[in-house]
């Protein structure tokens, strides 16, 4: 099983804040749904929380949530207690993408052979940034797009 990563960040690798993403692009949601769709999603009980209720679960994927409470629990989602039970939760899937936030990235970061991160050319406040990957990761680089609303951003493929 391949262990993804998937997040988007602005400048200073800041993807959060107050609960939410600080930016809008439709653009990087297409992507994002893309990537996943079919295999399951591993999130922070916090990401889980800043879906709109609307928008969760997320449709065609399996849902894993990680919390530390033992009580918890949501319609459609699929309750873990580490990320080692949420990754053998997505059973003998070919991958397995964790979808945020920040704890959960630090938390899955050792056990992921590729990160796919959106960077979106913006300086914007925020108080939740992406784990540093480190070394020993291959980057490709795409190239730079517009978003319909002006805002620039790449994806960049990490692989190890
Ligand atoms: P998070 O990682 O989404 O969730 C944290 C919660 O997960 C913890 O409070 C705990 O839940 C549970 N948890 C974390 N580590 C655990 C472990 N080892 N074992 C068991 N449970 C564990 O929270 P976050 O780091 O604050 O990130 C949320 C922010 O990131 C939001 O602003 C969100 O919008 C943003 N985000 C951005 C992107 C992006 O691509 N830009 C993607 C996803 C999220 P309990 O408190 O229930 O125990």
């Amino acid at each position: 099983m391949s262990v993804a990563l998937i997040w988007a960040e602005a400048h200073d690798r800041i993807i959060g804040a107050d609960g939410g993403i600080p930016w809008r692009l439709p653009e990087d949601m297409r992507h994002f749904r893309a990537q996943t769709s079919g295999s399951p999603v591993v999130m922070g009980r916090r990401t889980w929380d800043s879906l709109p209720e609307r928008f969760r679960p997320l449709p065609g994927r399996t849902n894993i949530v990680v919390t530390r409470r033992a009580d918890w629990a949501a319609p459609g989602a699929e309750v873990a207690h580490s990320v080692e039970d949420a990754l053998a939760a997505a059973g003998d899937a070919d991958t397995v993408w964790v979808m945020g936030g920040a704890q959960l990235y630090t938390a899955a970061l050792p056990l992921a052979d590729r990160v796919e991160v959106t960077e979106v050319d913006l300086a914007v406040d925020g108080d939740t940034r992406a784990p540093q990957l480190g070394d020993g990761w291959t980057a490709e680089h795409g190239e730079w797009l517009t978003s319909a609303d002006g805002l620039r951003y790449r994806f960049v493929r990490y692989l190890r």
